[in-house]
């Protein structure tokens, strides 16, 4: 017990806090910009550990006194088929064993439905909850308050702060809250630990991120991206990615392709260009499209995603 305590000491200094925050809200409220503006330029990538391939970690915000690790967790904003309900359930256990949940929304937003499903299950956890409004550049004060005062009524008692994550205000308030609510404890990650299967992870989890964005209303969740090919080209600062994106339907498939292809190629570019930034090197990107009618119950490929 003393040895461990010793050792805890040499790792970090008194006081060191670490833990992990997921952050949620639907897409385009600005999640990955805020994770920009906290982390820099720099994303760390880190080795998917079992219990974090469900939930990826999108970024590890690591100072002198403590070591955030932002978690993405995929799955509370979507409600329908097997799939979607382990993704709940997962979302849902998620939100109970990390340290601090962040609810991003987009200033613009009325409070509808799924929001007052969030809210709901919000109030349901024991984990503190911090609410952000963003792009408050956007607004002004007399059509940002009375959202405010809905999330208020919503969430009694929890904390909000208007933020804007493209330029930053508000941001050193949300840290200095958010590493309050951390534990007293050593950093999970080394800085640079990657592997890998870290980066092939990465790469079809950016893949079906932008098929989502780019089709969410066609298609509003069914696809799962695998990883066939990840070869990397060491004297040519390059890796070779052969991805499939597997679907449903048959009608699915066409959207994805999109006229002429251009769908699958709108996908493959914002991918690469992510990918390139990520990984620090040129990438060579293929996509495939396989209609593939029962994925959502597949054991295997649902193993695959982690599921
Ligand atoms: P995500 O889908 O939640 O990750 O959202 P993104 O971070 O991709 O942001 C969606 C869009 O909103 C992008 O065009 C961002 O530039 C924009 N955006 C995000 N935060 C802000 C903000 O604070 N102010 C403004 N004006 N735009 C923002
Ligand atoms: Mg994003």
């Amino acid at each position: 017990m003393a040895e461990a305590e010793n050792k805890h000491k040499e790792k970090s200094p008194a006081g060191f806090r670490a833990g992990y925050i997921a952050i949620i809200g639907r897409p385009n409220v600005g999640k990955s910009t805020l994770l920009n503006k906290i982390l820099g330029e720099k994303v760390a990538i880190v080795s998917p550990r079992p219990q974090t391939t469900r939930n990826r970690i999108t970024g590890i915000r690591t100072t002198e006194s403590s070591q955030i690790v932002f978690l993405d967790t995929p799955g509370i904003h979507q409600s329908h088929s097997l799939i979607n309900r382990r993704l709940v359930d997962v979302a849902l256990q998620t939100l109970d064993e990390v340290d601090g949940v962040i609810w991003l929304l987009d200033a613009h937003d009325k409070i509808k439905q799924e929001e007052e499903r969030i809210a709901e299950t919000l109030c349901g956890v024991d984990t503190p909850v911090l609410i952000l409004i963003n792009k408050i550049d956007l607004v002004s004060k007399g059509k940002l308050l009375p959202l405010m005062e809905r999330c208020a009524q919503l969430l009694p008692g929890k904390e909000i702060v208007p933020v804007s994550a493209l330029i930053g205000d508000g941001v050193d308030i949300l840290l200095d809250i958010v590493e309050k609510w951390l534990p007293e404890g050593e950093p999970f990650f080394t800085d640079g630990e990657y592997t890998d299967q870290t980066e092939r992870f990465l790469a079809s989890e950016i893949i079906r991120e932008k098929v989502f964005n780019l089709t969410r209303q066609e298609i509003p969740y069914g696809v799962a991206v695998t990883i066939d090919d990840f070869t990397e080209k060491d004297e040519k600062n390059l890796i070779v990615i052969a991805a499939t994106i597997h679907t449903e339907r048959d009608s699915h498939k066409g959207i994805l392709i999109g006229k002429r292809g251009a769908m699958l190629k709108e996908i493959g570019q914002q991918a690469r260009t992510e990918l390139e930034k990520l990984l620090g090197c040129r990438i060579f990107l293929e996509l495939f499209v396989r209609v593939d009618p029962n994925w959502t119950e597949n054991p295997n490929l649902l193993s695959e995603m982690g599921l």
